[in-house]
């Protein structure tokens, strides 16, 4: 029976453990410390290093890597089923090890990057000792990679990086940038980049602002608008092959989005839960919410696209362990990354909505679920391009008709089947007929 919607009994074990310790330990953490990737953050620098060796002596640290690479080799699944714990707080994924956009970047460095390279930024990125950023969006436009103009030009052996690039996730907080520049302006659209890694200090490297999103100070935002003014690098700079940016591109991005699912279910269930509870405990025109209807329909609808995403997402990720390979699972993805924003935004504004007044208030956390139900949407590409590659890879899969009716049109699966049956509708027929022949015959 190949089929199977149980957890492990074993593994139920620790994800029980991952629960208690994310509750005792790791989210009143997102209480003091202003932004988890923060980690020179003087409380972070006291207390997190503390709580990551516990998570690497329970055997659950980095869950997304395998051993080779210092991770615990739990497979994509059993991820999927820790990150619906840890992904419930910011400092999760940063206490268990997995957090973006290192655990995609390291993915990269693993699988792109020379022996040096690995030395100099995997080794301390999986150690927790350093942060990374990944800078690929432009000013001028981010779902077109084809469009990008920051370029990479050969100077002796090595390069000199110019242009401009937008929301590159924690680069106030990284040590080292990977950057994706036109090194082949010529070449085929998908050949012309190539991805670089250089520390953040190199001279030219100018963080123009830190921009913040919705819900953050306009002070403390974290996604940099970055120049890079003729940076010299070395020769060793290059990440993978000359014009390979793009695949470098897909296969971060690919473990990316899916980890981001498994961590948007964790805050669908928080605010379904919130939802429940506030149900059962309001009243109001003498009843409890949870009594009345439309309350009682919300809840349901929410339950159900929860479990629908849980599912496609669980799924998605067996079958990323299935293949082990990314680009056999890019429709899946896609059809996760798709439906996620929704799904986040829809439990989470109901749950606003049951909590009235409070609801809307910084009180709860219900508007910081909402705009990050947008940020989903957006981030690791628009909702539409998913919407146009998965259409695009699902119609690979069909081709159309000759005639000028469509196969499904009826009076021809009619004919067809009058057809296939004519012998048994003659028999039953004459049969019918001999009956009734019978039925008026006179006595
Ligand atoms: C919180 C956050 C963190 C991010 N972190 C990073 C990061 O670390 N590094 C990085 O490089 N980038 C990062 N990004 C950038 C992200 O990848 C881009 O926002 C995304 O690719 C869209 O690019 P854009 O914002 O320029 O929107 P645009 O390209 O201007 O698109 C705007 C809108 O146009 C519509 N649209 C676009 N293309 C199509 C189409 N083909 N068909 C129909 N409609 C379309 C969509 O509605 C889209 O939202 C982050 C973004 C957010 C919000």
């Amino acid at each position: 029976m190949s089929w199977d919607f149980e957890t492990d009994p074993a593994f139920q074990k620790k994800l029980d453990w991952a629960d208690q310790f994310m509750t005792d330990e790791v989210e009143p953490l997102d209480f003091v410390v202003d932004y988890a990737w923060n980690i020179h953050h003087p409380v972070s620098r006291k207390v997190v290093p503390r709580l990551q060796k516990i998570v690497r002596d329970e055997g659950l640290w980095a869950a997304h890597l395998g051993p080779h690479l210092g991770g615990t080799g739990l497979g994509q699944l059993n991820l999927a089923l820790l990150n619906e714990v840890i992904g419930r707080s910011p400092h999760g994924p940063i206490v268990f090890g997995s957090q973006a956009p290192d655990s995609g970047n390291a993915e990269i460095l693993a699988r792109y990057g020379t022996e040096t390279q690995k030395q100099r930024y995997l080794e301390p990125l999986l150690a927790a000792e350093s942060v990374s950023a990944f800078s690929m969006t432009e000013p001028a436009g981010g779902s077109d990679p084809t469009q990008f103009t920051t370029k990479a030009v050969r100077d002796g052996s090595g390069w000199v990086l110019t242009g401009e690039k937008w929301f590159t996730s924690h680069a106030n907080y990284a040590d080292f940038l990977i950057v994706l520049a036109v090194t082949d302006p010529d070449a085929a659209p998908h050949e012309r980049m190539s991805t670089f890694v250089l520390p953040v200090d190199t001279p030219g490297v100018e963080i123009v602002r830190n921009v913040g999103t919705f819900g953050h100070s306009s002070l403390q935002g974290s996604h940099s608008y970055i120049r890079y003014n003729a940076v010299r690098l070395p020769g060793d700079a290059l990440l993978g092959d000359r014009g390979r940016g793009f695949e470098v591109a897909q296969t971060r991005l690919g473990g990316g989005r899916i980890h981001h699912a498994m961590r948007t279910v964790a805050q669908v269930k928080r605010a379904f839960d919130l939802m429940c509870e506030r149900a059962l405990s309001r009243e109001t025109k003498g009843g409890l919410l949870a009594d009345k209807q439309l309350v009682q329909a919300m809840i349901a609808e929410s339950w159900v696209q929860w479990q629908q995403f849980r599912l496609l997402v669980l799924r998605t990720a067996w079958r990323i362990d299935k293949y082990n390979d990314y680009s056999k699972v890019r429709s899946d993805i896609a059809a996760v990354k798709i439906v996620m924003p929704k799904v986040l935004h829809d439990v989470a504004s109901r749950a606003l909505q049951i909590h009235g007044s409070l609801g809307v208030s910084v009180e709860m956390p219900f508007g910081g679920m909402i705009i990050e139900s947008y940020v989903n949407g957006l981030a690791d590409g628009p909702t539409e391009v998913h919407q146009l590659n998965l259409a695009r890879q699902l119609l690979k899969g069909y081709s159309g008709t000759d005639g000028l009716f469509p196969t499904g049109h009826l009076p021809a699966r009619r004919q067809a089947a009058l057809e296939k049956f004519a012998d048994v509708l003659a028999e039953v027929e004459q049969e019918q007929a001999l009956k009734e022949q019978r039925a008026h015959a006179p006595a």
